[in-house]
Parts: C-alpha cells; sequence; structure tokens
C-alpha cells in the first residue's frame, strides 16, 4: 500500500498563492493532465490551485532529474499512457520531484513561476489514449435498488457477491469535462407497444461514478495476482456513465447493455494519483456480516484493510431555467466512494484473470457508487424510482430524466483527520438536443 510521507505534510504550502487552501489542488494532490492553450499541441501538466504547471518546459529547464525526468518525458507524447505504463516508482519520483519544486522556498522558483498557465486559460483533455473502457457494476447500494425496482423480493441476483460484475464499454466516446453531447436517438418500446420505435431517448439518465486509469497492465495469458493489483492502477477520475434507460430496458437481454452506453462517457480530466490519495485509504467496509467469503484469487489481507477509498462524491443538477435565473447548481447526491462492494484491486485482479491483457491508459468505471439512503443516490433511476416519482426542483420545476440544456455535475472530495483535503476536479457536461433521427 502507498505510504504517507513528506508530500502530504499538513504544513507544506505552495509559492502558488492561490494553492494554499484550494478546494481540488493543494499542493497535497499534485494531478497529472494533458492540456492545451489555444491552438498549441497537447502538453502534460500538474495541476497547482488555479493554475497548470508544464511538465515539458520542467524537462527544457532541467528542473527535473533522475527517474522524475524520465517519468516527465514519457509525457512528452501529448498522451499520458507512457508515463502511466512506467508504473509507481517514476510517478512518485514525479511527485516528489515536484512537490519540491512548488513548495515555498524553492531556490527554482522565479523560473518555474514562469513555466505556470491559468488554468482557466486552457483547455484540459481525455489525458490518455483509452484502449479499453470497462464498466463494472460495484456499487452496493446502487445494485439493491435498481434490483429492487424489477426484483423486490430478491434484488442482488445469486452471482453479485461472489464475482465483480462488468461489461465492456466503449472508449471512442469518453470524453472529457466541458464537452457537451447529444442525447442519443435509439430504440424504444413504450410500456404497452409491442413494437419498438426509433427516436430520442426518452428517459436520459446520469451515474456516478469513480474512473480508474491502469498502470502497467499484464501480458496476454498471464493473471494479476490481487495482492500486486494496486502497483497496475495508475490513477482516478470522476466518471458519469451517461445511459439512456429507455433503450437499455429494450436491449439489453441477453448480452447486456450496448447503445444505452456508448454514446458518451464524461470523465474529469485529472488523474489524481494513489499517492495523492494515501490519506484517504479505509479498509474494506461494504460486505456485510454472513456475506460469503470470496474465492482466493479475490482475496488479499492487506488489500482488505486498506485497499478502499473514503472519498465523499456529489453530483449536481443545473438546468436552462436555473442557469437562466443565476442559481446554483442543485446537489442531487452526495455518496461515496466507501460504498463499492469490491475494491480497485479485485476489480484489476478479477479482469486479468482469465489471462486478458490490461494495458497502460484503459479505462475502468467502479459502477454507479449510490449510498445507503435516498439522498445519496448516483442516477435518476434510483432517485425517480424508475421514473415514477418525480423529483422537486427549488426552482419550482421538476424532473424525471434529464432534458435538453440540462447539465450534471459531480464533485469528489477526499476529507481524513490529519490530512490537507484534495479533489478531483469537476466532471460535467451539458445533453445538447438529439440529431433528427434517420428516417
Ligand atoms: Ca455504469
Amino acid at each position: 500500500m502507498t505510504n504517507i510521507d513528506a508530500t502530504h505534510h499538513i504544513t507544506l504550502q505552495s509559492w502558488v498563492a492561490d494553492a494554499n487552501g484550494h478546494a481540488e489542488f493543494p499542493i497535497q494532490n499534485l494531478p497529472l493532465g494533458i492540456f492545451s492553450r489555444g491552438a498549441d499541441e497537447r502538453r502534460a501538466g500538474v495541476a497547482i490551485g488555479d493554475h497548470i504547471l508544464d511538465l515539458g518546459a520542467c524537462v527544457a529547464h532541467g528542473l527535473l532529474g533522475g527517474a522524475a525526468l524520465a517519468a516527465a518525458r514519457a509525457a512528452s507524447s501529448g498522451t499520458l499512457n507512457d508515463l502511466l505504463a512506467l508504473g509507481a516508482g517514476p510517478r512518485r519520483a514525479l511527485r516528489v520531484a515536484l512537490s519540491a519544486i512548488l513548495a515555498n522556498g524553492h531556490r527554482a522558483q522565479d523560473l518555474a513561476a514562469s513555466l505556470l498557465h491559468e488554468a482557466a486559460r486552457c483547455t484540459l483533455h481525455v489525458p490518455a489514449a483509452i484502449g479499453d473502457y470497462t464498466d463494472f457494476y460495484a456499487g452496493i447500494h446502487h445494485a439493491l435498488a435498481v434490483g429492487k425496482l424489477f426484483r423486490p423480493d430478491a434484488p442482488l441476483l445469486p452471482n453479485y457477491k461472489h464475482v465483480p460484475i462488468g461489461y465492456h464499454g466503449r472508449a471512442s466516446s469518453v470524453r472529457a469535462s466541458g464537452v457537451a453531447f447529444h442525447r442519443p436517438n435509439g430504440q424504444r418500446k413504450p410500456a404497452g407497444s409491442t413494437v419498438p420505435d426509433f427516436g430520442p431517448c426518452r428517459n436520459l439518465d446520469f451515474e456516478l461514478e469513480l474512473g480508474i486509469w491502469i498502470g502497467p497492465g499484464n501480458t496476454p495469458g498471464t493473471a494479476i495476482p490481487v495482492g500486486e493489483a494496486a502497483g497496475h492502477v495508475a490513477g482516478f477520475c470522476l466518471l458519469n456513465d451517461w445511459s439512456a434507460r429507455d433503450v437499455q430496458a429494450w436491449e439489453y437481454q441477453p448480452l447486456g447493455p450496448f447503445l444505452a452506453k456508448s454514446f458518451a462517457t464524461t470523465i474529469s480530466p485529472w488523474i489524481v494519483t494513489p499517492e495523492a490519495l494515501a490519506p484517504f485509504r479505509v479498509a474494506q467496509a461494504a460486505r456485510s456480516e454472513g456475506d460469503p467469503q470470496p474465492l482466493p484469487y479475490l482475496w488479499d489481507a492487506a488489500d482488505q484493510h486498506a485497499g478502499a477509498l473514503d472519498v465523499d462524491l456529489e453530483a449536481y443538477l443545473l438546468t436552462p431555467a436555473m442557469r437562466a435565473a443565476g442559481q446554483a447548481p442543485f446537489r442531487l447526491a452526495l455518496s461515496n466512494t466507501r460504498y463499492a462492494y469490491w475494491t480497485v484491486a479485485q476489480m484489476v485482479a478479477h479482469h486479468s484473470s482469465n489471462g486478458c491483457d490490461l494495458r497502460p491508459g484503459d479505462l475502468f468505471g467502479s459502477g454507479t457508487l449510490s449510498g445507503p439512503a435516498m439522498d445519496g443516490c448516483g442516477s435518476l433511476l434510483e432517485l425517480t424510482e424508475g421514473g415514477r416519482t418525480p423529483i422537486a426542483l427549488p426552482n419550482g420545476g421538476s424532473r424525471r430524466f434529464l432534458e435538453d440544456g440540462d447539465e450534471i455535475i459531480f464533485q469528489a472530495h477526499g476529507t481524513a483527520a490529519g490530512a490537507v483535503p484534495i479533489g478531483f476536479g469537476a466532471c460535467r457536461a451539458v445533453v445538447l438536443p438529439a440529431p433528427s433521427p434517420l428516417s
């Protein structure tokens, strides 16, 4: 497991003044990303307060050496795949070096200050070329709530507490926060009708998930032991697995989600490293007394002891009417990463257990991480009980599902005693009208 070191120290402050006390990116965070300025090429950077430090420029000016230099050079191609492939050692060395450069009193402070960009003037991109995207179903409260809608007497299917359920998602439509997307068209079969029609999704939903960036990965035919899986996790983000519920209900049997999910996935663009999240590790606690013992390939004592994360997750809705009136986004959910039934290491071990190779820059979604109560629902499907119970909005409006112009905004924050709180940065996107259906 990752350890606490000087880079986490609560008294550590940065000469980048807006980083001190910053809700997302204090010097204890240092997430990695890919940014551009105007039409400039894509560059690697680290978030510090309201600024971005250009990693390539740090290399060019001789600010980095050793393993940190190797790590920064691996980030110079416009994607972070090669950096993710290096694994924990070089990534930690880069963190230690960047922490020193950005800390109060560094000798090259003036030079480094000239390599900062205002984040508000930059565009953040999907930070890696995603080879494969896999979505799990590890949120136990989501699985229970959705299961209850369809099977009140037996909400969880018999496999749920034995096998981390997942499906292969679509990598091409993963977009960075801020990129609007069109409501999908699809086949829908209204209740009471015997035949489907084709048109704009009527039940568009969000899913509040933790995204997981894969690091080195495995060669085909080998499996990653659960005890070594943490070494293959390069970082985390927020992930919105937009879902067309009406399309999903009609298409999903017998092979699972297809076009109801593949039209768009939104992620927060910063890769928050396992090192940054070290203070927010907790014991795995989502299992209940009497639950079946997982098979040995999914069980590691150290992973159970500290392999879960305690990060608050929030989902907000901003409607066109609220935006026009200058109102603040309305919070739909406050949940937490603790509500994952499987640890990230268990997901990695399970995914590779059949010999399937994971590659640097692959992306996992945790599954919708709802809390145990209604104020923690990580999807409208749960919040409105399948659309039957609309939610009331503070401006007098209501929603069953998302309407055109609606924006969903996720936030994530780690807080722990003795640690500086850190955030993931926003994961947000606006729903645009559906394109005219093909006739
Ligand atoms: Ca999902």
